[in-house]
């Protein structure tokens, strides 16, 4: 308490490194033991047996003192990656550049990283760390003290190290005072560190989302200025980040915190086209909503539906186009779903793994219009039939279908034969026998669209 008066007396501000962190006991930080997870307990405490420190750091001391519950925990320590891996048994070296040490007990992995220096300059003097002309840092690689290890981290918050055997939550930056004023703030020179890692600003938009924080004024200012920065990053990082905010459990209120930074155009580029159409913006709203929702059910959200439903609005009005320039709509359908495809790989690189579950997704759209004969009976039995019906509701729930298509599926599966055959309708779906459709649109080679 009088630590914390004696800083609000005489400021906050702390050097980079080099003078102690705040010790909080465990009044004051409120962390249970119990909440940590019990392979992180066991590291630490086979660090600390053997002379070395060992620390839960980042996100889940921030999680547990805002008590939600971590996704995983890592840990630091003082000890090296060799020194680290001869101490557990099933353990193993990872990476080649900065070498962390995997930690495996029961099912479980523990991340254990040796203190890093190098976030941070740490005098006024020249800075001698590798950068290219933008002030990106081109190598990280350094040990370093404790201290250093935290203020190469980005946020306060996310530079807090729990000790679970001394209970206390070691401070360099006042990230619990931050964490309790719901506040995100950079470590060091906001416009530095984005220059050194412009992915933190799409961090910060992640964090804010998921957390519900305020960017301080200080840590958001810079980034309108630098946003354009992140084309410098390879796109599978840019990707592997719109995937963690996408996947959060707030994509909702990531992707409209994403736009409102005006980061948006490096991720999802053509989000602004999207959300400015009102049937386009409702469809986006359900797609997040759900995805939300399934997260916070613990279900699992896959990301092929998820970028299948970000990309949708511009296949479909690339499918319109080319059916109004006289392509039949099934050829058009594919030729959309390529040429959508092709434009975002150049900007956001979905990676092509995702390719074929997207298109089974758009291609089967189209057969649920077709609700008489046998056709029902076949797409309910399409290994596909679940994800695209998910996504037919949405299209429904946009406006862009009509509510009774949506109705119409989900009743047909719950109903028993009887009532199916009820339901059949003579007159709709396609023309009999005039397209000559050979083939159910859902298989692999669906992408190669044939010429009109
Ligand atoms: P999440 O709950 O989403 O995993 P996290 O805080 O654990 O959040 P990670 O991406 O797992 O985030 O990173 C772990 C820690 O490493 C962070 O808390 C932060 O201290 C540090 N860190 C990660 N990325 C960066 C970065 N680009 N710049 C500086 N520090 C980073
Ligand atoms: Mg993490």
């Amino acid at each position: 308490m009088i630590r914390r008066i004696i800083s609000k007396v005489f400021g906050r501000k702390r050097p980079a490194s080099g003078s102690g962190p705040r010790l909080l006991p465990r009044a004051e930080h409120g962390i249970q033991k119990d909440g940590i997870d019990e392979c992180a307990l066991k590291v630490c405490e086979t660090l600390g047996s053997a002379g070395f420190k060992g620390y839960v750091v980042g996100g889940a001391v921030r999680d547990l003192l805002l008590g939600m519950t971590p996704k995983d925990f890592d840990v630091a320590t003082d000890a090296t990656p060799e020194q680290v891996r001869k101490l557990f048994r099933r353990s193993r070296l990872i990476g080649r550049r900065f070498q962390i040490v995997h930690v495996m007990c029961g099912r479980e992995t523990i991340e254990v990283t040796t203190f890093r220096a190098n976030g941070q300059k740490e005098s006024e003097e020249e800075d001698e760390r590798p950068t290219d002309e933008h002030g990106r840092l081109l190598s990280d690689n350094v040990f370093g003290s404790m201290a250093d290890d935290a203020a190469r981290r980005d946020f306060t918050i996310n530079a807090l190290y729990y000790d679970p055997l001394r209970e206390e939550v070691h401070d360099y930056f006042d990230g619990v005072a931050d964490c309790k004023r719901r506040v995100l703030r950079m470590i060091g020179d906001p416009e530095t560190r984005y220059r050194e890692d412009p992915v933190r600003m799409l961090r910060a938009a992640r964090f804010a989302a998921k957390l519900d924080f305020r960017i301080d004024e200080a840590t958001r200012a810079p980034v309108a200025k630098l946003a354009p920065l992140l084309a410098n990053i390879p796109r599978a990082r840019i990707f592997d980040e719109a995937l963690k905010l996408l996947l959060s459990g707030h994509a909702l209120r990531g992707v409209h915190q994403l736009r409102a930074e005006g980061l948006h155009h490096g991720m999802l580029p053509l989000l602004d086209t999207i959300l400015d159409d009102p049937t386009g913006e409702r469809f986006i709203t359900a797609a997040l909503k759900t995805t939300d929702a399934r997260i916070a059910q613990d279900k699992p959200a896959s990301p092929a539906f998820l970028f299948g439903t970000l990309l949708w609005p511009q296949v479909l009005q690339r499918w319109h186009a080319l059916e109004a320039a006289g392509e039949k709509p099934q050829p058009a359908l594919f030729l959309a779903m390529d040429d959508v495809l092709d434009a975002q790989r150049h900007q956001l690189a979905i990676p092509r793994r995702y390719d074929g579950m997207m298109k089974e997704i758009w291609a089967l759209q189209p057969r649920f219009e077709q609700r008489g004969g046998q056709r029902p009976y076949r797409l309910l039995e399409h290994p596909r039939f679940r994800a695209a019906y998910d996504f037919l509701l949405l299209r429904a729930e946009s406006g862009e279908v009509d509510v009774e298509l949506g109705d119409w599926w989900t009743r047909f599966q719950e109903a028993d034969e009887d009532e199916r055959a009820g339901m059949l309708m003579t007159d709709s779906g396609p023309k009999p026998r005039r397209k000559r459709r050979r083939r159910k649109p859902g298989e692999a080679s669906d992408g190669e669209a044939q010429p009109a």
